[in-house]
């Protein structure tokens, strides 16, 4: 199984809540804050991202 030699694992960014990569294309859910376009592995990240998004931006 290969996990950190993907090409495509570029295109891939931090789901800030819990820290898992994902895909924007596939992502589960995103959310907006600021101007910056954040992607979520599941709709319960997003959820707690809408509640309080400075707790997971610096
Ligand atoms: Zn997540």
């Amino acid at each position: 199984m290969r996990l950190f030699d993907d090409p495509a694992d570029d295109a891939r960014v931090i789901d800030p809540v819990c820290g898992m990569k994902v895909e924007p294309a596939g992502a589960a859910a995103s959310r907006e804050f600021e101007g910056t376009t954040y992607s979520f592995c599941s709709t319960g990240c997003a959820a707690a991202f809408g509640v309080d998004p400075r707790r997971y931006v610096r």
